[in-house]
């Protein structure tokens, strides 16, 4: 069996679909997004193609090393999601060709069902208390929100207690077995974070994501290690590289690689199995499009760390049989390969409209952390 062509499909609103073909008529699918970055995506995978041509598509593990380690420059997001989406599509062909899911190939599932989070939001206490109380009464047992807007390095009692407030609104609204999920994305200094994660620790946010940003590790320890939160950190950090140090100082208790940048299901499965030998739980980050959610289901049915998986798309607008959250879990795929089929027909009347990653700024002009 050998690698034909490799076609690339933006996906609104920022997903970027691979589609790998053979000459035996079997076709992997996988997703090598990165969020406002899809023309990037597309030139990435397509300069990849040029060393995939006519290769065997079940060497995974080789194309992998020969993807990161033979390029020369490795690592970081545009190449990571480049062959994250590509290896992806080469598990899929795997076990298709098996007739196999995905997650029999790497040892077999060790749970029955995958429990998800959904997000939630709002920017008053009442729109969260609302929010947080919808996703209870649809059978939800956990949902993540952002509680902070853009903050100075170090910021006022106003700002703090704003986000107890926030906090306490989600909190408020469901009972103590919900889990309430809050992510920063990056937005605080360390000084600011702990301040803010001491102000909410007697609300006990299930863990806080992304407290600070995730390119100091030493800074991001001592973050964790000056508070009584579990923390957690991942989707902006590559391959089993970047996770080395973050486990290494003990900066998390739990590790968020996005099978779409961290290097696909290949390396986000023994990303899972560094963090275990650290008893670090696995939480993979999917805010994207239905081929993230396919191959993070299939990484979580066979990681024993596992701990929830953040829900992303459905796959409504793009799968022949979108997944279903029943009672806040989904049911493990069974289908050969990724365990999904691409709806060929609604991909092509897809309107692609470039997503620009909004920007923040401070009250005095300046640029202000994501
Ligand atoms: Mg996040």
């Amino acid at each position: 069996m050998r690698i034909t062509q490799i076609v690339v499909f933006p996906v609104p609103p920022r997903s970027v679909f691979v589609r790998v073909e053979t000459d035996e008529g079997i076709n992997g699918w996988g997703e090598a997004s990165l969020e406002g970055h899809a023309a990037t995506m597309v030139t990435a995978v397509q300069e990849l193609s040029r060393y995939l041509s006519g290769k065997d598509p079940l060497e995974i593990e080789r194309h992998w090393q020969a993807m990161y380690r033979g390029d020369f420059y490795r690592g970081g997001p545009v190449l990571s999601s480049a062959i994250s989406g590509i290896d992806q599509a080469l598990w899929d062909i795997s076990g298709k060709v098996a007739g196999l899911p995905v997650h029999q190939l790497l040892g077999g599932r060790c749970r029955d069902r995958i429990k998800v989070y959904c997000g939630a939001g709002g920017n008053s206490p009442s729109e969260i208390k609302d929010s947080f109380r919808q996703a209870y009464e649809k059978g939800y047992r956990a949902a993540k929100f952002c509680p902070v807007d853009a903050t100075e390095m170090l910021d006022g009692l106003d700002v703090i207690r704003g986000v107890y407030r926030r906090v306490h609104a989600a909190r408020e609204a469901v009972p103590d077995d919900f889990d309430v999920l809050l992510d920063f994305h990056g937005r605080l200094a360390p000084a600011m974070a702990i301040s803010v994660i001491d102000a909410i620790a007697e609300l006990r946010p299930f863990f806080v994501e992304e407290p600070i940003l995730p390119e100091n590790v030493p800074a991001l320890a001592h973050v964790a290690h000056s508070v009584k939160v579990p923390i957690a950190t991942g989707e902006r950090r590559y391959t089993k590289f970047d996770f080395r140090e973050i486990l290494e100082k003990q900066a998390v208790a739990v590790v968020q690689p996005d099978c779409c940048h961290a290097g696909g299901i290949t390396e986000v499965k023994k990303i899972a199995a560094m963090a275990e030998a650290w008893y670090v739980a696995l939480a993979p980050h999917n805010p994207l499009e239905a081929l993230s959610t396919a191959a993070c289901l299939q990484i979580d049915a066979c990681c024993p760390n596992f701990l929830i998986q953040e829900q992303g798309s459905l796959g409504d607008n793009v799968l022949t049989e979108p997944f279903v959250v029943r009672d806040g879990y989904i049911d493990i795929p069974t289908a050969p390969g990724m365990g999904v089929t691409v709806d060929e027909e609604k991909l092509a009347s897809m309107k692609w409209e470039d997503w620009v990653t909004p920007r923040l700024w401070h009250e005095d002009g300046s640029v202000a952390d994501w």
